[in-house]
């Protein structure tokens, strides 16, 4: 496939060199707080490549870290009196939890910030026997960026006449300061830290990626992904610190996700206009829309979410779900109409060809969108036959390993979303509908439909449309047709 190269600003054809696999590594949350949507994102993008990548035969070998120490959590973990890794563990179970709602496949690694200290600690003493770390008088190590003469190379920022030894010691800084950064952080009273051969500290955040990528990957490997803020400093020093100290190409293909907008602006949490995937789910928007539509905008252009979009997604999701439904329940005559088999190919076609393209999810899904429109008319003409629906099946079921929404799981998930805002006391943040709906189980449900039958053959209506009545407020559909009752949440 072709993919857009930050390194280099063009498509270039991503493929694994030097391994049957290919090396792909995503830097991974920083669990201080729960994600938010435009966090996950990025991940959903990076969950579209790797399914669409297995889908063409690539094996892979995906490792995603977990940022679990850095300024921020140190800060948190402090102010909340807890050690680092009691106050990280409940967001990292939290990010796992939201990952799998969403539909993101696990890495085939994940790897740990603090489990890698050691190799962070090898990584600097290398960079230290170059006279590329230095210590500063506090303790701390940094990186002389002005040793390094690629530095800049990824965001194409020139850095001529940069000071040298000015430095930063914060793990994220403003854009366009280029600085003597650090890579290992003399502990301050009160702060965790572990004790090294660089002294007592911690870990830079940029050190981390680096150490944990060549660790899993080795020294060069095919592709390194993460959200477009990450590009500089955090991708560049990365860069910069791999390979003062191998002599070799870091990542070959660099990927970034552009961002989800809140009203033209970033979502972030320091601006404070950020949805959390429960945030959503409370206020009654399934999981399943929420991936769908974070996936339709293709990852190089910037994405702005709003209420309406979701609702959207919603009702596409619906579409194509009844359109499933419709397929699998068959009943269509034997034979294959000609015309509608190559309408069918072609949708398989620029469906392949679209996500091949930079991975173009939004023209991926407009092809079969295409075929459901002309399949469902076709159905409804009778000229549909059960030849072409084994066919539309297996296009179905390819866009679905990517898309991966047909499945529906969306109740399970809000109903362990409202256990869960039980659980830290946010019921009160849930949609009254959400509650009402999710009042009733699927046994009771059962239990009320079979008991309005019987009413409607006693003949007591009077009861049966009570029931009926009392289903729909509760946000539950009840059909009558030829094969019997049937019932859905709305
Ligand atoms: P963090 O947990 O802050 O380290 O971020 C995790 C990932 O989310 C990183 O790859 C970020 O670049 C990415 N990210 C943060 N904010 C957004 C946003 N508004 N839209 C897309 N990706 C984002
Ligand atoms: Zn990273």
């Amino acid at each position: 496939m072709e993919l857009f190269n930050t390194l280099g600003g063009k498509i270039e054809t991503l493929e694994p060199v030097g391994a049957p696999e290919m090396r792909m590594y995503c830097c991974g949350p920083t669990v201080y707080d729960y994600g938010h949507i435009g966090n996950f994102r990025t991940f959903l993008h990076v969950d579209v490549l790797r399914r669409f990548l297995r889908q063409q035969g690539v094996t892979l070998k995906f490792v995603m870290n977990i940022t679990d120490v850095d300024d921020k959590i140190i800060r948190n973990a402090s102010a909340a009196g807890k050690n680092i890794a009691d106050y990280t563990g409940k967001y990292e179970k939290a990010f796992f939890e939201d990952s799998d709602a969403l539909g993101i496949l696990r890495p085939e690694i994940v790897a740990h910030a603090t489990s890698c200290i050691p190799d962070m600690v090898a990584l600097i003493q290398k960079l230290a026997e170059q006279d590329i770390a230095y210590q500063a008088e506090d303790g701390s190590w940094y990186f002389r960026i002005a040793r390094f003469p690629g530095y800049g190379k990824l965001s194409r920022k020139d850095f001529e006449g940069i000071e040298d030894g000015a430095r930063v010691d914060v793990d994220e800084y403003e854009k366009d300061a280029a600085r003597d950064f650090a890579l290992w952080k003399a502990s301050k009273p009160g702060e965790q830290s572990w004790n090294t051969e660089l002294g007592c500290g911690r870990p830079g955040w940029h050190i981390e990626c680096s150490a944990m990528a060549t660790k899993f990957l080795g020294e060069s490997f095919d592709l390194h992904c993460g959200g477009e803020d990450l590009m500089f400093p955090h991708h560049e020093n990365e860069i910069a610190q791999s390979e003062s100290a191998t002599g070799h190409p870091f990542a070959r293909h660099w990927m970034h996700v552009r961002f989800l907008l809140v009203e033209g602006r970033k979502m972030s949490k320091s601006e404070g206009n950020f949805y959390t995937l429960r945030d959503l789910l409370l206020k009654g928007y399934r999981a399943s829309a929420i991936r769908f539509l974070l996936i339709s905008v293709p990852y190089r252009h910037q994405m702005n979410f709003t209420f309406e979009s979701l609702l959207e997604s919603t009702n596409a999701i619906d579409r194509l779900r009844t359109f499933h439904q419709r397929m699998l329940k068959g009943g269509f005559p034997e034979g294959l109409d000609e015309l509608l088999a190559a309408t069918t190919a072609k949708a398989e076609q620029g469906y392949t060809a679209s996500l091949a393209n930079d991975l173009n999810t939004a023209e991926a899904r407009a092809a079969i969108f295409e075929l459901v429109r002309t399949a469902n008319s076709a159905a409804d003409a009778g000229t549909l036959r059960a030849g072409n629906v084994q066919q539309i099946l297996r296009v179905l079921d390819l866009f679905d390993g990517v898309f991966a929404v047909l499945k529906d799981n969306d109740a399970e998930i809000t109903r362990s979303a409202l256990a869960w805002a039980e659980q830290e006391g946010r019921l009160s943040e849930a949609a009254p509908e959400l509650l009402a709906k999710l009042s009733l189980s699927d046994a009771e449900i059962e239990g009320l439909v079979t008991e309005r039958t019987q009413a409607k053959k006693a003949r007591n209506f009077a009861r049966a449309d009570a029931i009926r009545n009392e289903l729909i407020a509760k946000g539950i559909l009840i059909e009558d047709s030829k094969d019997g009752v049937r019932w859905r949440r709305k």
